[in-house]
């Protein structure tokens, strides 16, 4: 079993600031993490590679400074990580973001079939979660979205059962392989790193690939193949101190429909 995941380096949002002058990210402020819901995609490949054998390869567009997040993969337990980076790439919105990640998967099945791919639900930092489904459309394989938990059953019938998270509940979806999922944080606990994969990631220099290496159209890429502009960015206003009316006479709930009533208009 040929298992990917596509893994993104994304600023540590909790230590993110935003510049009040400009309304943007100030990226510099804040240290390069893998996306956590990558990490959990990275886990629950490696738990199937433990059960059924296989590999597990990870597939990463980024600065070379991405390289960090595939030696954060290889201690988790990956075998393989390439990395896509050219400045052809820059200024992709998601629509070209899929579609290079989507030629990144085509150039290594060719060199090793890959029979699942696992992406996040999303990246902290876009929150599109827009890139997994894109990968998936353009593959032409089967999505699996906001899986919480997966079921392989016979191995061999090449089919895989899975729990997607509803908003009141879960639902059931068996797929044939191969197929795009993506996870939500609830489909595993992350373990602990092993010595031996500690020791392989210090070492672990990944494959990189440029725009020449994939067979890609370079109009599908980069500003040139992003059609979404930014209209404007801007941080939310601060929202208002709650009110607390204390009591338990009907005085508190008139005072409460008055209160509400003048909201609303
Ligand atoms: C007009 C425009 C210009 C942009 N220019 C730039 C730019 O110059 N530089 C820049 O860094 N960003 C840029 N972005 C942001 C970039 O498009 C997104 O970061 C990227 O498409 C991923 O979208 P997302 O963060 O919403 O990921 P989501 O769709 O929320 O991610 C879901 C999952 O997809 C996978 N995934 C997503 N991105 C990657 C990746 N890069 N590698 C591997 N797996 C991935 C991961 O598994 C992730 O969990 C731009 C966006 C727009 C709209």
């Amino acid at each position: 079993m040929h298992i990917l995941v596509c893994v993104k380096q994304v600023p540590d949002t909790t230590e993110v600031r935003i510049d009040p002058e400009t309304n943007t990210l100030d990226r510099s402020s804040a240290p390069a993490i893998i996306n956590p819901y990558d990490s959990h995609a990275v886990e629950e490949a490696v738990r199937i590679k433990e059960r059924f054998g296989g590999k597990v390869t990870v597939l990463s567009m980024g600065p070379p400074a991405a390289v960090e997040v595939i030696k954060r993969c290889i201690m988790l337990g990956a075998d393989e990580g390439y990395l896509l980076s050219d400045r052809a790439f820059a200024g992709s919105d998601t629509l070209a973001t899929s579609y290079i990640l989507a030629k990144g998967v085509e150039e290594i099945s060719r060199r090793e079939p890959i029979d699942l791919i696992f992406c996040g639900k999303q990246a902290i930092d876009g929150d599109t979660a827009q890139v997994g489904p894109g990968i998936a459309r353009r593959m032409g394989i089967p999505q699996l979205t906001y899986v919480q938990d997966i079921e392989v059953g016979d191995i061999d019938e090449k089919e895989i059962t899975v729990h997607r998270k509803l908003d009141d509940g879960y639902e059931v979806v068996k797929s044939k392989l191969p197929c795009l999922i993506t996870v939500e944080k609830e489909i595993n606990e992350l373990r602990y790193e092993s010595l031996p994969n500690l020791l392989k990631a210090a070492r672990y220099q990944p494959i990189i690939l440029g725009a020449s290496d994939l067979n890609a159209d370079l109009t599908q890429m980069g500003l040139k193949g992003s059609p979404t502009s930014v209209a404007k960015i801007f941080a939310p206003s601060q929202r208002g101190q709650g009110e607390i009316l204390k009591g338990s006479d009907k005085n508190v709930v008139d005072i409460l429909i008055q209160k509400l009533s003048q909201k609303v208009v």
